[in-house]
């Protein structure tokens, strides 16, 4: 049995009045995610946990398999393995953003979309002033590294700059304010002002008319994640195709292989065929893939109604179009279909709400759902569960 499921990040919608109260799902077409859903099974996934932010990575990790409340440390580890920064026990890894500070506030949480030849100059520049509490690593562009060796730095409390744009730094630093380790990361956000102010490649900016890269900012950080082998877990050796960070990272500790695409940019210009290309050529020797497309959730974070129908069919026609072509050649194979989350296009951002889900197996059975979209994933025969247990479902399902 080979396994393909297929995340479309952020698909599922709200009905849109400029679609005249459809959603980009319903209003898309969609053929080869009709055929899964109206030839295989239809249900409802809880991806993020109540009291959990919905964020793709919690969202993500679940579709594999795992519990995020039970295995979620924090975006940093995450992202660390991605970039090959290997956590050793006790160590913990922070986000470290670079970021615009202008008279006492967070002005732009990337400092204006740095490149990431200036980060690897200002990360050098932190290593050597900051060596006595931790590593600076460099990432892509403002998103960089910071490992700490004291594992107790995991339960401070810490702000995604994105949240607070706009607002005083003074407010939104490591808590509780007075714990000492969060004073020594408070102290490294604050001193790195002087050290970055005026940095060759802060002069060099101001010269170009671009926003300073005059701070950093900690966050997201935690330990690294104890999950079993996804190999282990579930008996089937896995892959993962994505072009973002954060699910390489998933990937890694999983044991999962990351197969590279040239062209996968998590972006709307990502290469969809050569995506397909690769997940076939993943399945000569793996049993499963997991292909994630951002584009969807871009357009959505861009309010763009009209890209985002374009990404999703973009998926079904030149990712799950080849997939379904290519694929008989095996005598048993089975497809799903799934966001991660919904990010709704009036919000602009994520929400916790279950997501619709298809799944078709050769030999499977069929429930009464005819096409795939928000509603009609409600009528299906599976219901609605726990994202983690989605897949228990899937092997339960394709191959009893
Ligand atoms: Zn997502």
């Amino acid at each position: 049995m080979k396994y393909v499921v297929m995340i479309g990040d952020g698909m599922a919608d709200y009905p849109l009045k400029e679609l005249n109260d459809k959603t980009p799902l319903q209003t898309a077409h969609t053929p080869n995610m009709d055929y899964i859903a109206s030839n295989g099974v239809n249900g409802q996934l809880k991806t993020i946990p109540s009291d959990m932010e919905p964020g793709s990575d919690v969202a993500n990790m679940s579709i594999m398999g795992y519990n995020p409340q039970k295995y979620y440390t924090g975006r940093g580890p995450l992202e660390a393995a991605s970039i090959g920064a290997e956590l050793g026990d006790g160590e913990v890894a922070f986000r470290c953003n670079f970021i615009t500070e202008q008279d006492g506030s967070l002005v732009d949480f990337n400092a204006d979309h740095i490149t990431t030849e200036e980060a690897s100059e200002l990360i050098e520049t932190l290593n050597q002033s900051f060596y006595r509490f931790g590593k600076f690593y460099l990432g892509v562009s403002y998103r960089n590294l910071f490992v700490v060796e004291d594992h107790e730095m995991a339960r401070l409390e810490s702000t995604p700059p994105h949240d607070v744009v706009g607002e005083p730094i003074e407010e939104h630093l490591i808590q509780p304010a007075d714990d000492e380790r969060a004073k020594i990361i408070n102290g490294l956000m604050v001193d790195s002002r002087e050290i970055l102010r005026n940095h060759p490649v802060n002069l060099k900016r101001v010269e170009k008319g671009k926003k300073l890269a005059n701070m950093i900012w900690l966050w997201g950080q935690g330990p690294k994640p104890q999950m079993d082998p996804f190999k282990d877990k579930y008996g089937l050796k896995g892959a993962t195709i994505t072009g973002v960070d954060l699910i390489k990272g998933l990937g890694v500790y999983l044991g999962l292989t990351n197969v590279f695409v040239p062209g996968a940019t998590g972006y709307y210009d990502t290469d969809y065929c050569g995506k397909a290309k690769y997940a076939l050529k993943s399945l000569e020797d793996h049993d499963l893939v997991f292909i994630h497309v951002e584009a969807p959730d871009e357009a959505a974070h861009a309010g763009d109604v009209q890209e985002k129908i374009k990404a999703i069919e973009r998926i079904d026609n030149r990712i799950l179009g080849k997939l379904m072509d290519e694929l008989p050649e095996y005598d048993d194979y089975s497809v799903s279909i799934l966001p991660d989350h919904p990010t709704p296009i009036p919000l602009k951002t994520h929400i916790r709400d279950p997501v619709p889900y298809a799944m078709f197996s050769t030999g499977g059975i069929s429930d009464d759902v005819d096409s795939y979209d928000e509603f009609k994933a409600r009528k299906g025969s599976q219901g609605l569960k726990e994202g983690y247990r989605f897949m228990d479902n899937l092997l339960k399902y394709a191959d009893p």
